[in-house]
């Protein structure tokens, strides 16, 4: 699991938009962006290139 505070700091580096945890990802939570992002060992790869939709 990933550390609440962590998580309240970080965001989408597409857009900015707040991120929220969703099993192995990290969802962008921005609609019109919406990119899932992995988290490999408990850190969170927060990298567009790797980022999925
Ligand atoms: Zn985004």
């Amino acid at each position: 699991m990933i550390d609440k505070e962590l998580l309240s700091i970080l965001a989408c580096p597409a857009c900015q938009s707040d991120l929220v945890q969703k099993g192995e990802q990290l969802v962008c939570q921005n609609a019109d962006c919406a990119l899932k992002y992995p988290v490999r060992n408990g850190i969170p790869v927060l990298l567009v290139d790797e980022a999925s939709r």
